[in-house]
């Protein structure tokens, strides 16, 4: 192809090579194998073809409300063919009384069949005898513009496919994987997926790719963590003190639940076996993890460390300081709080103490892993709330000390388990799966929003019971004008609806100090209602607060949702949480409001996330650096294959420790390449 079509798949979609393009898979096929009549078709049939014309066009309605609706027929019958977006463009580009094949899915509407938004093409364009399934492509607008179209991707593969004719494909896979989980050639595979002559087909070759790409990720995942381990030892953190003791059978203010008391051994256990602990401890909002984190530290201690807790935000990292000091107040331990806003004298003094050892435990933000942070002997890490922290971040903490600090990531996120398997490879996986007891699960209801009225009645109620209120606003950073005015229009009507209460206002733009006021204010129930936006998502805890209104909650994802209802239900008053939105809502927002709704549990919450939304969104995953560009596997649907893939991949490993087998060298060959290309794939420590 000429140098200009080449340059558009170069920048579009990347592609400079046959290879690369072998490797753009289509996204949908449409099976062109089989023609109905308007006659046969009934409403609950799936995806049909039809050939015919359009004898006329019609529009209904006004407005939103606005269709157009072609009248289409082959002879047999009519079925109405239905537009609700780009009317002008489906007028101006498709003729009445033109041969189209027409393809979509039939419904019912009004006693009529109809196909909406139906895919076209000019009946000369398609050829369809031997055919089978037609594949299409993603196109970006640009290509569009230069009628780089899907079907001219289509012709640009079969050229590629005549042309390498003759060529054989190098295998990817040994032979013997290839006959033992009986696999598809890549030679085959590539084709079909680009080809298919059947569904069965198409399946095979999808799973053969897929197979393929999740081997090599989890082989990948499995040796660095096998070469991580070999290169790092661990601290050893022999015995468990009298710092944790004294803490344990006089300082603690209440009884542990039985899972903080599981996860705290999983750790110690961790901690004493000679390796480096890395481990991800997941547990719903107010579960309790901040006292398992301090009772963790207190170990470090006991054995001559120091510790760190690293929080994503000032305010957090404040109230840790807090929580922290309050607990330990009767002991004699030296904890200190290093922030961006820690200066001068102040942060110099702690700076030296640190290098000294006689600080003991340092709360902070991202301020901690700066080069000039330095330690006398840092012997653990926790992080809360990590998916703050990129994974480059994370990286310079290990330098800190000459043999690296053991790890513990804590999240209230819960992270389905097929996705943190190939995001955080062989991290281990604590779990709290109980909250203190006492806690009443918090009620949710959906709203909408020209309904106040009897929101602001109900939420009267609440504060003159003494409880206090949270009312969110959505943050989006691309418009922070238009978000910081929806927080003041609430501000004010707020204000008005409530005069004879104390309002607070937090958002993103005001300086700490400020913020930290405000919150102080709220925590001291000075104020009675917090209108903020979502600085107060993560870890926030003012326990007398018993209900969290969200505005416009179409426009938070579901554990954004999740970790805002988090803040409430903290005391052991009933709480609730009031989802608020517009009239109109997506398909998948009624979705996420149900869910919200009907559920409190974070992992179901997740799970459902990752279905709605597919991992690459998932929250946290885009910041992780963990480059999500799975090519064929999808995380949310493939968890299964996932699963059996690894432990294929396990048993490989196994049998085949140092690449010395002759028949595995396209597999150690192929690992490389990838690794070359793949930096830091599931780096985590
Ligand atoms: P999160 O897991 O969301 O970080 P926190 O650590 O903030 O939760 O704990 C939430 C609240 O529960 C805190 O007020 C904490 O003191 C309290 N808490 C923690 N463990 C227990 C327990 N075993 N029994 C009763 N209350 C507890
Ligand atoms: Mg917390």
């Amino acid at each position: 192809m000429g140098p200009q079509r080449a340059g558009i798949l170069n920048k579009e979609l990347g592609v400079y090579s046959f290879h690369d393009l072998l490797y753009t898979f289509p996204y949908k096929y449409v099976d062109r194998s089989r023609l109905y009549r308007v006659s046969e078709i009934d409403g609950n049939m799936p995806y049909i073809q039809l050939k015919g014309q359009i004898l006329s066009f019609e529009t209904f309605g006004e407005g939103r409300q606005r269709r157009l609706v072609g009248h289409f027929s082959d002879g047999t019958g009519i079925i109405d063919l239905v537009w609700f977006q780009g009317l002008k463009f489906v007028t101006s580009k498709f003729k009445t009384r033109e041969d189209y094949i027409i393809f979509g899915k039939p419904s019912v509407f009004n006693g009529r069949i109809n196909v909406v938004h139906p895919d076209i093409d000019p009946a000369s364009e398609l050829t369809l005898n031997n055919m089978g399934l037609q594949p299409f492509y993603t196109t970006t607008e640009r290509m569009k513009r230069s009628n780089f179209t899907s079907h001219a991707l289509e012709k640009l593969m079969k050229n590629l496919f005549t042309a390498l004719q003759n060529e054989r494909m190098d295998e990817t896979l040994s032979q013997q994987i290839i006959i033992q989980y009986k696999l598809m050639s890549i030679t085959e595979a590539l084709y079909t997926i680009h080809f298919p002559k059947s569904p069965e087909l198409l399946r095979k070759a999808q799973y053969r790719l897929k197979f393929e790409e999740l081997f090599y990720i989890q082989l990948n995942i499995l040796l660095y963590t096998k070469e991580q381990r070999r290169k790092f030892r661990g601290l050893v953190f022999e015995h468990v003190g009298p710092i944790f003791n004294t803490f344990y059978s006089q300082f603690l203010p209440f009884p542990l639940t039985g899972a903080q008391k599981r996860v705290i051994k999983e750790m110690r256990r961790d901690m004493g076996s000679g390796r480096q602990m890395n481990r991800l401890l997941q547990g719903d909002v107010g579960s309790g993890k901040t006292l398992v984190a301090l009772m963790t530290m207190l170990i470090a201690l006991d054995n001559g460390y120091q510790a760190c807790i690293m929080a994503p935000t000032e305010i957090l990292a404040g109230q840790h300081l807090e929580t922290i000091s309050k607990f330990l107040k009767e002991m004699n331990v030296r904890v200190e709080l290093l922030t961006g806003s820690v200066k001068g004298k102040k942060r110099e003094a702690i700076l030296k103490d640190l290098l000294t050892g006689d600080v003991q435990i340092l709360v902070g933000t991202h301020a901690v892993i700066e080069d000039t942070v330095r330690f006398s002997s840092l012997g653990l890490v926790v992080i809360d709330e990590q998916h703050r922290f990129g994974v480059a971040q994370r990286a310079k903490l290990w330098v800190k000390n000459t043999c690296p600090p053991h790890v513990l990531v804590m999240t209230a996120t819960p992270i389905p388990r097929t996705l943190a398997m190939t995001l955080y490879g062989d991290l281990d996986v604590s779990v709290i799966d109980e909250l203190p007891p006492g806690r009443k699960p918090i009620q949710t209801v959906h709203q909408f929003e020209n309904r106040r009225g009897s929101m602001y009645d109900f939420i009267r109620k609440q504060i003159r019971d003494g409880r206090q209120v949270y009312i969110v606003y959505p943050l989006i950073q691309e418009n922070e004008k238009m978000d910081i005015k929806n927080l003041e229009d609430g501000y004010l009507n707020i204000c008005e609806a409530f005069p004879e209460y104390k309002v607070s206002k937090v958002h993103g733009k005001m300086r700490p100090a400020e913020k930290e006021e405000e919150m102080q204010r709220f925590l001291r129930n000075e104020t009675q209602i917090m209108v903020a936006t979502t600085v107060i998502e993560v870890g926030v805890n003012v326990p007398n607060a018993s209900v969290m209104v969200i505005e416009n909650a179409e426009r938070f994802g579901l554990s954004q949702l999740h970790q805002l209802r988090g803040r409430v239900g903290r005391g052991a008053d009933q709480s609730y949480c009031i989802l608020v939105t517009g009239y109109k809502l997506s398909e998948d927002t009624r979705k996420r409001i149900d869910i919200m709704v009907e559920t409190c549990d974070g992992f179901e919450i997740a799970e459902a996330d990752l279905k709605l939304r597919g991992p690459g969104d998932l929250e946290g995953t885009q910041q992780s650096g963990v480059a999500f560009d799975l090519k064929i596997a999808d995380l949310a649907k493939d968890g299964q294959l996932l699963q059996y893939v690894r432990e294929i991949a396990e048993k490989f490993l196994e049998e085949d420790p140092e690449a010395n087998k002759l028949e595995n060298a396209v597999v150690w060959q192929q690992l490389k390449e990838m690794r070359k290309k793949n930096v830091n794939w599931s780096v985590i420590s």
